[in-house]
């Protein structure tokens, strides 16, 4: 039966990242995200229902288009399969119920500004506005954060990486305040600072093996959003957990 469930969850993220390949795609360029139906960057060719099946198209076309035997990047899978897995471990951690869900769609919309930020350093509006919307209609529907945390945390959230702007100048960006504003109304208060909390550390750590590589200079900036989007999702899954663990620490 678990078995069963998991590979539900997991075909379900596979499907919802086959979704969220198109936002991260058209979003940034103005383009709906409902219509022209998929198509090859290239030949502009419309896919066949074998090539919109996530995952095993690629295998199957061997990652080329079918028409002009463009390749396709291996980026599109690996969203998918990462949705995937990443559902499966919501589903592991929550089990089913109304968390389950506020959980799923957070981390839908972690993955679009992840993936945005990273290739464009930019995170938008629009989505930051939808994620809003949604956190505030599942949290009228089945209350768990409160109003008053909701606002403690937008407004701590949003203000400690105002305040890091400002002292900083400029290392976080417009998009990153907007974004731990947002995650307020998802987490709460002591949640969305545990959540910024982690992604300092997470950065930090990126940023110095990235430095030890070489890969980038020291000039050139690392997009913050990912890492606010990777403490994000700890913090909801384990959150709770990791206060009160640190608070035992402490007392004992
Ligand atoms: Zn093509």
């Amino acid at each position: 039966m678990f078995l069963c469930m998991n590979l539900f969850f997991f075909v379900a993220g596979v499907c919802i990242g086959s979704f969220l390949n198109v936002c991260i795609y058209r979003l940034p360029q103005n383009q709906s995200i409902l219509y022209p139906p998929s198509h090859c960057g290239v030949c502009r060719q419309r896919l066949q229902i074998l090539d919109l099946i996530p995952v095993f198209s690629y295998l199957f076309s061997r990652g080329h288009c079918r028409h002009c035997g463009a390749a396709y990047s291996s980026r599109y899978t690996i969203v998918e399969l990462l949705t995937g897995c990443l559902f499966i471990w919501c589903y592991t951690v929550f089990g089913i119920g109304f968390p389950l869900i506020k959980a799923l769609i957070l981390t839908s919309f972690l993955l679009v500004i992840t993936y945005i930020d990273y290739d464009h350093q930019l995170i938008l509006d629009k989505v930051l506005l939808f994620m809003a919307g949604a956190g505030a209609l599942i949290e009228c529907l089945t209350p768990s954060v409160g109003l008053l945390s909701m606002l403690v945390g937008s407004l701590a959230g949003g203000g400690l990486l105002l305040l890091i702007a400002i002292v900083s100048k400029g290392g976080m960006g417009g998009g990153d305040i907007k974004l731990a504003t947002v995650l307020g109304i998802y987490l709460g208060a002591k949640l969305t600072l545990l959540a910024l909390f982690l992604s300092f550390v997470i950065g930090g750590v990126v940023a110095v093996f990235i430095l030890l590589l070489k890969r980038k200079g020291r000039r050139d900036c690392i997009p913050f959003g990912p890492f606010i989007a990777a403490g994000a999702f700890l913090s909801l899954l384990y959150g709770q957990e990791l206060i009160r663990w640190y608070w035992n620490l402490c007392m004992g």
